[in-house]
């Protein structure tokens, strides 16, 4: 096989599995995650403030509006939850606590969710602690939230992506489509293949045995047939065939300017075999 085509076999097969190439990332190396007490459900407990949320009387058919702020908030927390809850057989469950005794601050070892003006581009922040005799363990992890929330789905988004820092993910770089890249503008707001094998990695489900930090045999499929078939959205491969031919799209003016060179070097040099 000439370099050339060698070059445009390795450009097709660069082009055709550079989107594969999606990965759940951790925290930290060390996979620092939730030890509930219990071992089973993390509570956390709502500060005393409450936020307004401009879209409480129309979004949804104004199914919030009969509650009071301070129901919503807490519903809104629970279904935020629920997506990481809602993976089977998961071994920890997210939970709010009974009391309202919630305190943003690091050493406390007490999981909060408060609401506060934050000095950055980012609509929510989370803090999670990792206990320093015991390294793999989280031992506190405050979700703090802006005081201007945009929106109620905009609100669902920031929670479910600051309770997978809690649960020990890190930002995705390679998968937009992921609740834990940092891409937002989104209208659908599902966790994707990746959070879900992520999360599934660090609280493998009890019936995988003994065995730490192991996945049984398709966890994740079928965590995605379950999600499909109760209705809760989760992207999957679909989405991934759209970002390949994304990535064929963005590629062509590469593939042009290659094509190009090829074929101008190839004629200067029948040329100059006709001058010879
Ligand atoms: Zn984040």
């Amino acid at each position: 096989m000439s370099f050339i085509k060698k070059m445009m076999t390795f450009l097709v097969f660069l082009i055709l599995t550079s989107n594969q190439a999606e990965a759940y990332v951790y925290l930290a190396p060390q996979r620092p995650r939730i030890m509930p007490e219990d071992g089973r459900t993390q509570y956390f407990y709502l500060t005393s403030q409450t936020p307004v949320f401009p879209d409480k009387d129309t979004f949804e058919g104004g199914f919030y509006s009969s509650f009071s702020d301070d129901e919503t908030f807490a519903l809104l927390v629970d279904r935020a939850m629920n997506f990481w809850n809602g993976i089977p057989e998961l071994s920890v469950q997210l939970a709010i606590g009974e009391e309202r005794k919630g305190v943003i601050d690091a050493d406390d070892n007490l999981f909060s969710i408060g609401i506060g003006k934050i000095n950055s581009v980012a609509s929510g922040l989370a803090f999670p602690a990792v206990d320093v005799k015991d390294t793999q363990r989280l031992r506190d992890c405050d979700i703090q939230l802006g005081t201007d929330i945009v929106s109620i789905p905009a609100f669902i988004f920031v929670m479910v992506h600051e309770f997978g820092h809690c649960l020990g993910l890190g930002h995705n770089h390679s998968d937009p489509d992921a609740i834990m890249s940092y891409w937002q503008p989104r209208t659908v707001v599902a966790l994707s293949l990746d959070d879900m094998a992520g999360v599934l990695s660090l609280y493998p489900p009890k019936s995988s045995g003994n065995v730490n930090n192991f996945a049984p045999c398709g966890s994740v499929a079928a965590a995605y047939r379950e999600s499909q078939a109760d209705g809760r959205f989760v992207k999957g491969p679909k989405q991934r065939k759209a970002m390949a031919l994304q990535g064929i799209l963005l590629s062509l003016p590469l593939l042009w300017a290659l094509f190009h060179a090829i074929t101008s070097w190839s004629f200067r040099r029948r040329r100059q075999s006709f001058v010879r």
